[in-house]
């Protein structure tokens, strides 16, 4: 398949979209509504779209994706009435994360109408819904007139995709479409929240907070057993998507978990595997890369990711950081770990995932 090449220039320079970037979205557009697969830049990360009602769309974004088929995919809308006709039940809870949150880096997990086929939600009763707050998300959803079913576009285990030359990498000749929107602000994939409980449940934390959602509310939601260790066999995370090896860069990661000892930790972890023969490449914040500058003769590889003061930074270079590595001759990633307040949760969780949980 010959994927088109859609650049947003306008939008990118300006944040705004001309009427020359219109006429793409308009295109790509025209090709969702046709059952066709679009990757597109959201406020989190790239999407893989297609239209969320058809059962065989749905199977070619597996496809591309080479995506096990049990786990579901995220439906996007562009405005909250587009929850209606997906969503059997609107809990008063879901009610309220939908007006406080939306649009926004936030999926809720809501029991499902027929119009949303099992092949899009692998299986289950309930379906995932997310509206985005990226203006060229939201315009390319509400011109195609469908609900997009969109998983990050990337190729099934590999780090999430946040620009479009890495959906270029994953899916270039697997997609219609690639929608060049530039880079995604946050960088980390959408909070899920399952709302079909009594109370709402964490299966994945993003950019909207435990602490965010506690003050919307009135109680501080558990979060899934998935989202805190690794599951034995035959545990079920809730999230089906929990249970697969994610974001994984070529070369193992060792997390450093942070510790008041603070840099000098990471030092002697990294100066342990050197003496070991292996060269090590160290993905951390600005501030523990003039640490290491300083006090090693023979420095590690070593990529930044913004400060530590900084957390937004941190999320936005992430997954760019773990990719990169892959061009890198190296036989391991150590990577600085940071306090799980906020949206350092979410950075953690999915440094773990990408660790494969090898902390130490
Ligand atoms: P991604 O599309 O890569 O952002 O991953 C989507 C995540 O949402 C996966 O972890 C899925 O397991 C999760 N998800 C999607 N739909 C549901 C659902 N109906 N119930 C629980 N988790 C879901
Ligand atoms: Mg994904």
């Amino acid at each position: 398949m010959q994927t088109r090449y859609l650049k947003l220039e306008d939008y990118i320079r300006t944040g705004e979209i001309s009427p020359a970037d219109k006429a793409k979205i308009a295109e790509a557009a025209k090709v969702l509504a046709e059952g066709g697969l679009v990757a597109f830049p959201t406020e989190t990360v790239y999407g893989l779209g297609g239209d969320a009602r058809r059962p065989d769309v749905s199977r070619r974004i597996y496809e591309a994706k080479g995506r096990p088929s049990d786990n579901p995919l995220i439906v996007h809308i562009a405005d909250p009435d587009g929850m209606r006709p997906l969503a059997s039940y609107i809990s008063a809870d879901c009610r309220k994360m939908m007006d406080a949150c939306w649009p926004g880096p936030m999926t809720l997990v809501v029991n499902k109408t027929a119009l949303i086929p099992h092949e899009t939600t692998g299986g289950l009763d309930t379906v995932a819904v997310r509206m985005p707050v990226h203006k060229v998300a939201r315009e390319l959803i509400r011109l195609s007139g469908v609900p997009v079913a969109a998983p990050s576009a990337n190729r099934s285990g590999r780090p999430s995709t946040t620009t479009a030359a890495h959906c270029v990498e994953d899916l270039d000749g697997r997609v219609d479409v690639i929608l060049d929107g530039g880079p995604c602000d946050i960088g980390v994939e959408s909070a899920i929240f399952d709302m079909t409980g009594d109370r709402a449940v964490i299966l994945r934390p993003g950019a909207v907070t435990r602490e965010m959602a506690a003050k919307v509310l009135g109680y501080v939601p558990e979060e899934d057993k998935a989202v805190k260790g690794p599951l034995s066999a035959g545990e079920k995370p809730k999230a089906p998507g929990m249970k697969y090896r994610h974001y994984a860069p070529k070369a193992p990661v060792l997390l450093v978990l942070p510790e008041a000892e603070g840099f000098e930790k990471i030092k002697r972890i990294v100066a342990a595997e050197m003496a070991q023969g292996k060269r090590a490449e160290v993905i951390c914040s600005d501030e523990c890369a003039a640490f290491l500058r300083s006090n090693f003769d023979n420095a590690p590889i070593i990529r930044t990711i913004g400060s530590r003061d900084d957390r937004l930074s941190l999320a936005h270079s992430l997954f760019s950081a773990l990719r990169e590595t892959d061009t890198d001759d190296i036989d391991i990633i150590v990577a600085e770990g940071f306090s799980e307040d906020e949206l350092g949760r979410a950075i953690m969780n999915r440094l773990k995932k990408a660790a494969g949980w090898n902390t130490i």
